[in-house]
């Protein structure tokens, strides 16, 4: 029976109608799953997880306005497990509303620590798609908020543009309550996903972050040129802010602000970091 049920559960992951015959293979990946899942809700538990955060500079200003909120996990054994190993299978279960829950309340907590310190600086916090269907995820914010006692304004929510295209009702409503208290909405790795220009113009959005694949080669390739500029030239004419990810060097802020993008985000400025080391960060040019 144990066979069997990993074999379903192997065959479901992978398409609606498939057919899977039972394999070690099958075995080893479902109990290193089994692990992980057992692990991570221990890492919740026994606080594992840490927040760092990255600069976002707002190039009108040239001053750090706001920081995007990056998790970070904190092996005991393993050392620093970066999100790319544990988000996409937290993904699969509910694991990651749990995990999304302790984001956002740390979050609130960065911001509040920051206000009382006197720095007005946004954070920026990743949701991921179940997330956004989650039925609950708007009074928990909203909750949090009240119980920091902290100005909506400071948050912004980073949403993926799978999310906006296949769950465009939830997502709008969802949305549309963020904004209506003052939170705002990126869509991030913009250009990577559908690119869709009707949820674009339809759904109630603040900024794009073009995503870092597109500025990597932005210098050389006029291929990625053409693109950003387009982007760029598209979202001011949507009222959008633009955010570039992945910014590493001084060629490619140049291209940047040449072409009117508002703010930028990369290893130039700074990497994801620690709490203390941000405010060190932001005293030497606040
Ligand atoms: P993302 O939201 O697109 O975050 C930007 C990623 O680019 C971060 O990777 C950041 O460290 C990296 N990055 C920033 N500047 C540069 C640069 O100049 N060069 C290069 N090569 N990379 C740069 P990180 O922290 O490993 O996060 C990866 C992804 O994991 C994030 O992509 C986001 O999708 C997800 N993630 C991170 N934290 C959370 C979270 O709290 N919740 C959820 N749901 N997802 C998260
Ligand atoms: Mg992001
Ligand atoms: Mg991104």
């Amino acid at each position: 029976m144990k066979f069997v049920d990993l074999s379903a559960y192997t065959g479901k992951t992978k398409n609606k109608n498939s057919i899977q015959f039972y394999s070690q293979s099958i075995k080893d990946a479902s109990l290193q799953i089994i692990e992980l899942e057992k692990e991570l809700r221990n890492a919740i538990k026994r606080q594992e997880f840490e927040l760092y955060l990255q600069p976002i500079v707002n190039l009108e200003q040239n001053a750090i306005h706001k920081a995007e909120a990056l998790i970070r996990w904190n092996h005991p054994e393993k050392g620093l497990i970066l999100p790319m190993q544990f988000i996409p299978e937290a993904e699969k279960s509910e694991l990651i509303n749990v995990i999304g829950h302790w984001v956002i309340k740390s979050a609130c907590e960065i911001v509040k620590k920051l206000s009382d310190k006197g720095y007005k600086i946004k954070i920026s916090i990743n949701l991921s798609p179940s997330q956004v269907i989650e039925e609950n995820l708007f009074s928990f914010i909203h909750n949090c908020i009240r119980e920091y006692k902290i100005e909506p304004d400071l948050l912004e929510f980073e949403v993926t543009e799978g999310v906006l295209v296949n769950d465009y009702a939830i997502a709008e409503r969802l949305l549309s309550k963020i904004r209506a208290i003052g939170m705002s909405v990126s869509v991030d790795d913009f250009g990577t996903g559908y690119s869709s220009l009707a949820y674009l113009k339809k759904l109630p959005l603040d900024f794009v972050k073009i995503d870092q694949s597109f500025v990597k080669d932005i210098v050389i390739d006029d291929n990625d040129k053409a693109i950003v500029r387009a982007v760029i030239a598209m979202a001011h004419n949507l009222n959008l802010g633009v955010t570039a990810e992945g910014v590493e060097t001084n060629e490619q802020l140049k291209f940047l602000k040449k072409n009117a993008c508002n703010s930028v985000q990369g290893f130039l400025y700074s990497r994801p970091v620690k709490f203390d080391i941000f405010l060190d960060l932001i005293k030497n040019v606040y």
